[in-house]
C-alpha cells in the first residue's frame, strides 16, 4: 500500500481563501486584523516560524507587529511588553514565540496575555474552555489544524480509536481532548515516554497522531494496516548533504506510507495548518466573538 499523502499545503490555502472573505468583511467594518509576534533571542527556528507566519499576514492583509528582543531580556521587560499589547485596542492578537532564554518563566508570560487575544489558545483560561468543550475560547493552533486536516480529508473519527503520542499542552493534550470531545467522538489513547510496548498501543489505532519530537520513531511496524496516519513532529537532523546543513524529519518513518491509508507529509502537512490555523484565531479575535 503506498498512503495518499494528506497535503496541509491545499488544506491551509483553503482555508486562507475562507479567510479572506471575513477579513474583506472586518475591513468594511474599519477593522484591519492586527497580530503581534514578539520573538526573544536568536533561537534560528523561532526565527524561521516567526517569518513563515509575518508571511502569512502579508498574504492575507492581516497587520502584523514583530516585536524583536535580545537574548538577554528580563522577565520583566517582556511582561510590560506584553501589558502594553494587552491594552492596545489595535492589537487583535498576542503570540510570544517559544521556546524562551532561560530564566524567563514562560508559563508565567501566557497567563498575563489578555485570552481575547491569546491566539496561541494557551492561556489556562482556553485550556479550560476546550476541556468543558466550549466555543468561545481559542484553540492550540496546531492540534486546531490537524483537526481540520483531518476534516478536510474525509477522514472519519465517530467511533475509531485514536492514539496520540505526545501529552504536551500545546499539541498532544489538547489533541487528545478535541479527538475525544462530542461530535469527533474518538475513542482516543495518549503515548508518552512512560508508556510501556507503545509500539502494541499504536497499532491499536486507526488514526495515529505524532507529537513526540523523535525523529522517524513510528515505525512502519508501530502501523495497523490502512490507518490514518499525522505527523506533527518538525526535527532537524544533521545531513551534510544539504546546504544549510540539517534536513527536517518528522516522528513517523517515511516507510510507514506502506502500511498507511492515509499519511502527512513533512514539510507540507500539519506545517502550513498551524500557521492557517494561527490566522484563522486571529481573525476570530477581530471579530471580537470572544
Ligand atoms: P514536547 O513538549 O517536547 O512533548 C513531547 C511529548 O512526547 C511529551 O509528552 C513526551 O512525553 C513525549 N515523548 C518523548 N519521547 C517519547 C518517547 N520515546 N515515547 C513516547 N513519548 C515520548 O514537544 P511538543 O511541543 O509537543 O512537540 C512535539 C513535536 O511536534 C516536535 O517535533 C515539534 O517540533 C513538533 N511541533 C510541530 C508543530 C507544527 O506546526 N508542525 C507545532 C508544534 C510542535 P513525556 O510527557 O512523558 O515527557
Amino acid at each position: 500500500m503506498t498512503a495518499e499523502v494528506i497535503d496541509g499545503v491545499a488544506c491551509a490555502a483553503s482555508i486562507e481563501s475562507s479567510l479572506q472573505i471575513r477579513i474583506d468583511s472586518l475591513k468594511q467594518q474599519g477593522i484591519i486584523p492586527h497580530l503581534a509576534v514578539v520573538i526573544v533571542g536568536e533561537d534560528p527556528a523561532s526565527h524561521v516560524y516567526v517569518r513563515a507566519k509575518q508571511r502569512a499576514c502579508e498574504r492575507l492583509g492581516i497587520n502584523s507587529t514583530r516585536i524583536d528582543l535580545p537574548e538577554e531580556t528580563s522577565f520583566e521587560q517582556l511582561a510590560e511588553i506584553v501589558q502594553d499589547l494587552n491594552t492596545d485596542d489595535s492589537v487583535h492578537g498576542i503570540l510570544v514565540q517559544s521556546p524562551l532564554p532561560n530564566g524567563i518563566n514562560e508559563l508565567a508570560i501566557t497567563d498575563m496575555i489578555e485570552p481575547s487575544k491569546d491566539v496561541d489558545g494557551f492561556h489556562p483560561v482556553n485550556l479550560g474552555r476546550l476541556v468543558q468543550s466550549r466555543d468561545d475560547g481559542q484553540i492550540p493552533c496546531t492540534p486546531y489544524g490537524v483537526m481540520e486536516l483531518l476534516h478536510w480529508a474525509g477522514i472519519e473519527l465517530t467511533g475509531k480509536r485514536a492514539v496520540v503520542i505526545g501529552r504536551s499542552f500545546n499539541v498532544g493534550m489538547s489533541q487528545a481532548l478535541l479527538l475525544a470531545q462530542k461530535g469527533a467522538d474518538a475513542t482516543v489513547t495518549i503515548v508518552h515516554s512512560k508508556t510501556q510496548n507503545p509500539e502494541e498501543v499504536c497499532k491499536e489505532a486507526d488514526i495515529l497522531i505524532a507529537a513526540v519530537g523523535v525523529p522517524e520513531m513510528v515505525l512502519a511496524s508501530w502501523i495497523k494496516p490502512g490507518a490514518v496516519v499525522i505527523d506533527v513532529g518538525v526535527n532537524r537532523v544533521e545531513d551534510s548533504s544539504k546546504e544549510r546543513g540539517y534536513r527536517l524529519a518528522g516522528d513517523v518513518h517515511p516507510d510507514v506510507a506502506d502500511v498507511a491509508s492515509a499519511l502527512s507529509p513533512v514539510p507540507g502537512g500539519v506545517g502550513p495548518m498551524t500557521i492557517a490555523m494561527l490566522m484563522s484565531n486571529t481573525v476570530r479575535s477581530s471579530e471580537k466573538k470572544l
